[in-house]
């Protein structure tokens, strides 16, 4: 873990955003729990992300399906046989990995030498530097970039292919030692099926195999004809559903990054057959401008698509998110054809198709998912939020400061209201008084203990965009200090003024209209 990473993660915890689950018992791994601050952060992302997509869609609806389904369901959409990591297990040191991630780790490491020479002769060569002529013809580096695509075209092979007993030669002729022990002594490559599984147990005797869904996308798939037919939707429309998905994962490091229990927010676009592309950059856009509303930096985010499709699917791309490791797939954009509903039609015997009012006919429509992880939404907001800088004293100097700087309408405390002074009456009163009419527009805090520059600092640190600080003027003017967390901007402003800035400022609908 690099030191951001590490400060990032104490630092939720700190301040009540994320814990590690059953801690008490030297915790679960990955597996987390969300404190006051984090649940409040995670209903904010939540809430942006279903108006964005079914508020502001006329024909997108909403859906909450079941965790459990029926055991059929995973036998349709192939997650019984095909939903499997291939892993790895490393004699000396007992520890297992995803034989995948190791020659994708591998592989990054060559673009790692790559990016650095790269570097390195632009330096050098300054104005004149061409780095595409360089990746060409320097030797070094061009010999690199073959082995790169020659490995990639490899692992796709052994991936698409199932060709375990090559993917572990693969790693063998690499010669990838163990991350952590450095041993290269590798059993063979195996299967793992990454679907937990539990039993219904109400006739004795005949215990039924339940799944636990690994994702949320298969309860629209089933419910299809019902919501279709009970909203009246014409195709193209969609189903959105947010909800609790789990995975047995193998790999389970990188802090909220990779959990066993996590939460996707999922839409599924239902398309005209041969309309699929056209809606599939529709989506891949949308979702883009959705990332970039919250005033990420360009630089930050990126495409990336899939070098190796599922076996559904005939185009996918990630939204891809710069972590404080790196890169790292954020949002899914899936074209999955028509084949999750023609397999529930055949494994269930039901017809799930739509009859086209202006074809006149029937068809099985085509799906454009668009498919993300909200605790993964929440670990790139906090890793972009999350910021040292330098701001002024009350004596002249500068002394740093850590601030979440997380945006206005997603941060869970909207403002923190501060008498100047806790041992006067009416400035407490006053205080109060303004607090609890806030309360009801907005989550908010009091807070009366410690010096106000430390208060300042912990409410910077919270991610509070704003503090209202009612001071001896106040008793006179009827006025109060507003104090914005990013641009330290301090106004005063009329008592009966602040619900309406601090509303405007941090309202949901001002994002929204960025879309
Ligand atoms: P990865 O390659 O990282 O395992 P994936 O391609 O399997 O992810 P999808 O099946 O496309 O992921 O799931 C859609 C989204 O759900 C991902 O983009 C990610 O944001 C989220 N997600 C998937 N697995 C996890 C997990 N174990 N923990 C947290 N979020 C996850």
């Amino acid at each position: 873990m690099s030191d951001v990473f590490k400060n990032i993660v104490s630092h939720c915890k700190e301040y009540g955003y994320v814990f590690q689950s059953s801690e008490i018992y030297d915790g679960l791994a990955a597996v987390y729990d969300y404190g006051p601050n984090g649940v409040l952060l995670k209903n904010n992302i939540r809430e942006y992300w279903w108006k964005s997509m079914v508020q502001l869609h006329d024909n997108i609806s909403g859906l909450d399906a079941a965790i459990f389904m029926h055991p059929k369901t995973w036998k349709a959409s192939g997650h019984v046989d095909a939903f499997m990591d291939p892993l790895i297990d490393n004699k000396d040191s007992k520890k297992r990995y995803r034989a995948d991630v190791l020659v994708e780790d591998y592989i990054e490491k060559l673009h790692q030498k790559v990016d650095k020479e790269v570097r390195k002769a632009a330096k050098r060569f300054g104005d004149d530097f061409v780095e595409e002529k360089f990746k060409a013809e320097h030797p070094r580096v061009s010999g690199y970039i073959a082995k790169i695509e020659e490995i990639k075209a490899e692992l796709a092979r052994c991936l698409n292919e199932s060709d375990l007993e090559a993917l572990g030669q693969l790693i063998k002729n690499l010669d990838i030692p163990d991350p952590v022990g450095g041993s290269r002594n590798w059993t063979e490559v195996r299967q793992f099926n990454l679907m937990f599984s539990t039993q219904l147990g109400n006739v004795a005797g005949k215990e039924e195999k339940l799944y636990l869904r690994p994702e949320t996308a298969q309860g629209i798939f089933v419910n299809f004809l019902n919501v279709a037919n009970t909203s009246r939707s014409k195709v193209p429309f969609g189903i959105a559903q947010t909800g609790k998905a789990f995975r047995n994962e193998i790999i389970a490091r990188q802090f909220i990054f990779r959990m066993r229990e996590f939460e996707q927010m999922e839409m599924q676009y239902f398309v005209r057959p041969g309309e699929e592309m056209k809606w599939y950059e529709y989506w891949k856009e949308f979702r883009m401008k959705w990332h970039k509303a919250l005033g990420t930096p360009d630089e930050k985010l990126r495409y990336h698509n899939h070098d190796n499709l599922a076996h559904y699917a005939n185009a996918a791309v990630d939204i891809q998110y710069d972590f404080p490791f790196g890169f790292k797939e954020l949002e899914g954009i899936h074209s999955r054809t028509d084949f999750d509903l023609k397999q529930h039609q055949e494994y269930s015997g039901k017809k799930l198709q739509y009859f086209d009012p202006e074809l006149s006919e029937s068809y099985t429509p085509y799906v454009v998912e668009t498919s993300i992880g909200l605790d993964r939404m929440f670990l790139a907001i906090l890793s972009q939020a999350y910021q040292e800088d330098e701001v002024p004293d009350a004596d002249g100097k500068t002394s740093k400061r850590l601030v979440l700087k997380l945006p206005p309408a997603l941060a869970p405390i909207k403002c923190a209201v501060l008498p100047l002074v806790k041992n006067k009456e009416e400035i407490t009163e006053k205080a109060t008084a303004i607090f609890n009419e806030l309360r009801y527009a907005f989550d908010c805090q009091y807070d009366e203990k410690d010096t106000i520059g430390r208060r300042y600092r912990r409410q910077d640190a919270n991610g509070t965009p704003f503090c209202v600080t009612v001071d001896f003027e106040t008793l006179e003017d009827n006025a109060v200090t507003l104090r914005d967390r990013d641009t330290l901007e301090q106004i005063r402003i009329p008592i009966n003024e602040v619900e309406r800035v601090i509303a405007e400022k941090t309202s949901m609908n001002t994002l929204l209209k960025k879309l």
